[in-house]
């Protein structure tokens, strides 16, 4: 079996020939190949757009291409009711059926109202069918569904119920509705079907079948939908979009996946149809939705470290400029569930599927009814029963009644206003209360935090806690994120050994890799320990190219500056990829910054001082950028400090603190091997590159370690 080329999706119309300047209401189809999107087509009337369906089938068969045309209208009616019809549970036996009395021309003047009543006069009562422009006319169609029974036939199909459409195949007016396009469209498709090598899914076996035709709804998309809206003056055409959204999501589809949806259908498909990709809402909108094209990252620019020729000390703001515009994100994107997302980078925008509140509810006990109320005492009888959070109360509540009603409870239907109930006096059956009270008083709106639709969370989000709950609530149960950024770690030096190991004289034990490797845990990438080496040239060189095999960047420690035994640096520039950044801050050596194989290595200082505050400041938002997170700046707040010192102007100074008192404390000592004043510290206080003397009370930058997602 071979995968379809190309994937044409019609969004059908019962209309009368439309206007020449492409609107709604009017025949749109989107193509799609699965390398290139093509500009929707506009059609005026159904027999121009049936014309070029037609040839552009043969056209694509010609050329070798396999077909998937999707409709946006039921192929099927609800069980039973083709054998009303036509005596057979066949359902084509009903497109030929309709082939034979619908009948339609350039002007888009048809007859469906007169097959309604024909195919209604089959039924007992009134209906099925239902709905109609003029109340006076086709007296064989009622006007509204009151009173039409469906114990014949079912209103809607299993199908329709599973995919949460909103119209029945019945209703052949008023919005939203797709009955007439039914009528309009089965005997177009009994004319396709008998071309060479068209197959109905899920009628006809499909799988050999150069064009394949199945039902899509847009409806499944919708969230993608909206948010391609376009500039505000010029909004996009909603017709438009679907069927080039539906293109792309079905042409975007693993061919695996897209014959799965076919085959997975329950055997109510066979006679009612089956709306394709019902169940796969959530991927579909992945594929469809903004950014559905930057999910493969292009690489890394050779020249993204470059700093500007001359200058000699790079301001710490600068530097940080340039890392922003100089990386990209470097990792592609997978759908995750939800509960696995916490401090992961999103990939896409997430949608509401769902508004929050879903419906208007009450914020109180008490009692509801509509509002508002003047000045004055009142006396509202009420009404039975009641209305309980998951337990909403049924019928309306008539004009000038009120009812009782629980917090979280939607609100009945002529109901907006409570009234709390510490408020009221009730006596069984009347409620009395004092206004004013607005119309809206201790209510919340359906949507009124978010909209369904709406973008919940932006891509380049990290998740958090409070995201869960967010997504959660808006009805997303599984989110597109970016890979975990994995990031690599390694120490050099001759005189490492790892902690638990003989220490000989002269030797220390390597501090920086389990530091460096809890950091990049802690900001939410994935660690990866490619040990330690000594400085010796041959065996770094293996190490950066086993780590560069197997993370997405690397961080060294040691070895950065020009030195000798600087074999970081060496080997960089001898890749002929090394930028040395010598930026104006204390703690901080020269940073060797470069690309080993297009990843991106973070030659950091020796110094555990000075490696951590570099990764806290430098390597931190760079590997953010990489990972495809928001560029984020931490959040620091001014305190008084409690002490006092001397500082050279044209650098940043970062020193280790913590607040005790409302008062930024500094460690005794700013020496940059005193591992103990890390750890000591519950942050960083920041002192401004221009500043030279601070004195006790001075407000300072205290930045706590949390703020740079420690
Ligand atoms: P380097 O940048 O290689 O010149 O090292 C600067 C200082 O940091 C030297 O005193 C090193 O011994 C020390 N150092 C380098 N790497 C580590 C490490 N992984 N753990 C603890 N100290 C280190
Ligand atoms: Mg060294």
């Amino acid at each position: 079996m071979t995968c379809f080329d190309t994937f044409a999706m019609v969004d059908w119309s019962a209309a009368r020939r439309a206007p020449e300047r492409p609107g709604k209401d009017s025949i749109w189809i989107g193509v799609s190949r699965r390398d290139r999107e093509e500009e929707p087509l506009y059609f005026r009337t159904r027999i121009q757009a049936e014309t070029w369906i037609a040839e552009f089938i043969s056209r694509e068969n010609d050329a070798g291409r396999r077909v998937l045309i999707g409709f946006d209208f039921p192929f099927g009616y609800p069980r039973g009711f083709a054998r009303v019809v036509t005596g057979s549970d066949d359902p084509v036996e009903l497109w030929y059926w309709l082939e034979s009395r619908i009948r339609d021309d350039e002007s888009g003047e048809n007859n469906r109202f007169e097959v309604a009543e024909e195919l209604n006069a089959l039924f007992e009562g009134p209906g099925p069918f239902w709905g109609k422009p003029a109340k006076d006319r086709w007296p064989g169609v009622p006007y509204r569904k009151r009173g039409i029974g469906f114990d014949r036939v079912a209103e809607r199909r299993a199908g329709d119920i599973a995919a949460k459409a909103a119209s029945s195949c019945f209703q052949l007016a008023f919005p939203p509705s797709v009955g007439s396009q039914v009528l309009m469209g089965l005997p177009m498709l009994a004319r396709l079907r008998r071309r060479p090598d068209v197959a109905v899914w899920p009628f006809d076996d499909w799988t050999g079948a150069k064009t394949v035709l199945a039902e899509i709804w847009p409806g499944l998309i919708e969230p993608a939908v909206r948010s391609t809206t376009g500039p505000a003056d010029q909004p996009a055409i909603r017709d438009r979009e679907q069927v080039r959204l539906m293109a792309r999501a079905f042409a975007g589809l693993l061919f695996e996946d897209l014959s799965e949806m076919m085959r997975d259908i329950p055997e109510a498909a066979r006679e009612e149809a089956w709306i394709l990709g019902t169940g796969h809402a959530d991927r579909l909108v992945a594929l469809a939705g903004p950014g559905a094209d930057v999910l493969q990252p292009p690489p890394l620019r050779n020249d993204c470290f470059a700093l500007p020729a001359g200058v000699d000390w790079t301001p710490v703001d600068e530097a940080l400029g340039l890392l922003k515009s100089g990386l990209s994100v470097v990792t592609d994107a997978e759908t995750v569930a939800l509960p696995d997302a916490l401090n992961r980078v999103l990939a896409r925008d997430a949608l509401a599927l769902r508004s929050n509140p879903p419906q208007a509810n009450s914020a109180v006990d008490g009692y509801g009814f509509a509002g508002p109320v003047p000045e004055g005492a009142h006396v509202l009888p009420l009404v039975g029963g009641r209305s309980a959070a998951g337990a909403p109360f049924a019928g309306p509540v008539p004009e000038g009644h009120a009812i009782r009603i629980l917090t979280g409870a939607t609100l009945p239907d002529g109901v907006d206003t409570v009234v709390l109930e510490e408020d009221v006096r009730v006596d069984g059956s009347h409620v009395a209360f004092r206004g004013p009270l607005k119309a809206g008083a201790n209510a919340r709106k359906a949507g009124e935090d978010v909209r369904e639709g709406d973008i919940a969370l932006s891509a380049g989000r990290v998740v958090t806690p409070a995201d869960l709950a967010l997504l959660s609530a808006v009805g997303i149960s599984q989110v597109d994120l970016r890979r975990q950024l994995r990031v690599a770690v390694v120490s050099t030096g001759d005189e490492l050994v790892d902690s638990g190991e003989q220490a000989a004289k002269g030797r220390i034990f390597d501090a920086n890799r389990p530091m460096l490797l809890a950091m990049i845990a802690r900001f939410g990438f994935k660690p990866v320990d490619m040990g330690r080496v000594g400085d010796d040239r041959g065996a770094l060189k293996d190490r950066l190219d086993a780590a560069s095999a197997m993370a997405d960047a690397i961080l060294t420690s040691g070895g950065a500056s020009a030195g000798d035994e600087d074999h970081v640096s060496a080997l960089l520039k001898e890749a002929g990829a090394m930028q040395e950044w010598r930026i104006a801050m204390k703690p901080g050596r020269p940073l060797a910054l470069g690309l080993w194989h297009d990843t991106p290595v973070f030659g950091l200082p020796g110094n555990p001082v000075a490696a951590m505050v570099c990764t806290l400041i430098f390597a931190r938002p760079a590997l953010s950028r990489l990972a495809g997170a928001d560029w984020t700046e931490p959040q620091g707040f001014l305190v008084p400090a409690a002490f006092e010192k001397n500082k050279k102007p044209g650098r940043r100074e970062y020193l280790r603190a913590r607040v005790r008192n409302g008062r930024a404390e500094v460690f005794a000592s700013e020496g940059s091997g005193r591992i103990s004043g890390l750890s000591w510290a519950e942050g960083l206080v920041e002192i401004e590159d221009g500043a030279r003397h601070i004195r006790p009370g001075d407000p300072v930058r205290f930045i706590p370690y949390g703020s740079f997602g420690l």
